[in-house]
C-alpha cells in the first residue's frame, strides 16, 4: 500500500469511480458523505458519513488524508476553505466559490470573452416581468440545481401567472437556446498548459438530465476547436488542477455557447474508462497527487446509456456482451429520475 491518502467529499458513482482509479494506482480514499448509503463506500478504504457544516467531523477527516478533492460542486465554501488551511483542496476552493454558483460562473465566463446564453440575475417576482425579453427561457436557482433541479422551464410570459418560488433563493434567467447540439470537453489539467485534452462528447438530454453520450461527435471541427480552445482558457484562468468539464450548447445558426462549467469528473466521461488508455478519473487523481502527465491515447468509440431511475431493474438481468460494459451503481433505493447505473458500447 502507498502512504498516500486521497479525501474525497461526496460519495456518489462519481466517487466511485475516483475510488477504483485510486486503488489502480495505489492510493488509499477516505469518503465524506452526508448521505449514510452513499455508494463510494464500496470502493473506498474508509468511510466518514457526517453533514458536510460538522466542523467536529470535517476535523476528523483531515487527519486522516493528505489531499482532498470533490465529487459534486455543492459542498459549502467555509468548508472547503476551513480543510484548505490543514490539507490542500484541489481544485482550489475559489474556483468551487465561482463555480458553484450560477452567476458568478456566467459572469466569470464572460470575463474571459467566452459566450454564454443571455441571462440576468432574479432577486423578486418584479425582476422576471422587467427581463420578458429573456423569455422562452430557463428560471434556475443560482446554487444547489443539478440534473435539472431547482429549474423551471418558461415557454411563454404567461407561465409567469402560475410561477411559485421561494424568493428566500437567488435565480437567474436564462434565455432558451434553439439547440443543434449539446456536446462536453473534459481535461485534465497538470499546471500551466499542462492539459490533457479528450475528444469532444457528444451529449443528449431527456427532460434536462443527460441519457446519451458518445464519442466522436457529430460536429463541425471547426466548433469544436474553438470550444477545446476556450475550455483551456477557462481551466488556466481559474488555475485549476484536475479534471474539470465545460458543456456547451450549439444553436440552429452554429453559434457556439458555453452552458456551464462542472469542476469535477463529469457524467459525460464515464465513457473515458473504455475508450482511453487513462480515464477522466485516474487523470484527476494523478494531477491532484502531482503526478506526472501521460500522454492520452485513444483506443476506441463509444457510445454511453445512462441508466435512470427503474430502468435498472431490467438492465440489472440483462445479458452482455464483450463490448457492452454496465456499472451499477448500486444505490440502496431506486429514485425517480435518479442515475442508477450506466451501459458503455465499445464501437471500434
Ligand atoms: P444542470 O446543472 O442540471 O446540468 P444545466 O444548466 O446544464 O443544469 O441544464 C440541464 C439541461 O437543460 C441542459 O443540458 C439543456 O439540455 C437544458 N437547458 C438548460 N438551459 C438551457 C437553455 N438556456 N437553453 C436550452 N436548453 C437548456
Ligand atoms: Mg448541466
Amino acid at each position: 500500500m502507498s502512504e498516500l491518502t486521497i479525501g474525497i467529499l461526496g460519495g456518489g458513482q462519481l466517487g466511485s469511480l475516483l475510488c477504483l482509479s485510486a486503488k489502480k494506482l495505489n492510493i488509499n480514499t477516505v469518503v465524506y458523505c452526508n448521505d449514510k448509503d452513499g455508494p463510494a463506500q464500496i470502493y473506498s478504504n474508509e468511510f466518514i458519513f457526517g453533514d458536510y457544516r460538522d466542523k467536529t467531523k470535517i476535523q476528523e477527516f483531515i487527519k486522516k488524508v493528505d489531499v482532498v478533492t470533490y465529487e459534486f460542486e455543492n459542498i459549502p465554501y467555509e468548508t472547503l476553505d476551513l480543510i484548505n488551511q490543514y490539507k490542500q483542496v484541489k481544485p482550489k476552493p475559489a474556483v468551487n466559490k465561482i463555480v458553484q454558483h450560477r452567476l458568478y460562473e456566467k459572469d466569470f465566463v464572460n470575463k474571459c470573452n467566452i459566450s454564454t446564453t443571455r441571462y440576468v440575475s432574479i432577486k423578486e417576482k418584479s425582476d422576471l416581468n422587467a427581463n420578458i425579453k429573456l423569455i422562452p427561457g430557463f428560471l434556475k436557482t443560482c446554487k444547489l440545481g443539478y440534473d435539472g433541479k431547482g429549474q423551471y422551464k418558461l415557454n411563454n410570459v404567461s407561465d409567469l401567472e402560475s410561477l411559485n418560488i421561494d424568493f428566500s433563493k437567488e435565480y437567474i434567467l436564462e434565455k432558451m437556446i434553439n439547440l443543434k447540439k449539446e456536446f462536453s470537453i473534459i481535461l485534465t489539467r497538470y499546471g500551466h498548459s499542462i492539459h490533457s485534452v479528450y475528444e469532444p462528447i457528444e451529449n443528449e438530454h431527456e427532460n434536462q438530465i443527460l441519457k446519451y453520450s458518445k464519442i466522436p461527435a457529430n460536429i463541425d471541427e471547426r466548433i469544436l476547436l474553438k470550444a477545446k480552445d476556450w475550455a483551456s482558457i477557462i481551466a488556466d484562468d481559474l488555475d485549476y488542477i484536475g479534471t474539470i468539464c465545460v458543456e456547451y450548447f450549439i444553436d440552429k445558426n452554429d453559434n457556439l455557447y458555453v452552458n456551464e462549467i462542472a469542476p469535477r469528473v463529469h457524467n459525460s466521461g464515464h465513457l473515458t474508462i473504455n475508450t482511453y488508455n487513462i480515464s477522466q478519473f485516474e487523470n484527476h487523481i494523478r494531477a491532484i497527487c502531482g503526478l506526472e502527465k501521460q500522454e492520452l491515447k485513444k483506443l476506441c468509440n463509444a457510445k454511453m446509456i445512462n441508466i435512470i431511475g427503474d430502468e435498472i431493474v431490467s438492465y440489472r438481468s440483462k445479458k452482455y456482451s464483450d463490448n457492452e460494459i454496465f456499472f451499477d451503481y448500486e444505490k440502496k433505493e431506486i429514485k425517480r429520475n435518479r442515475k442508477m447505473g450506466h451501459l458503455t458500447i465499445i464501437q471500434k
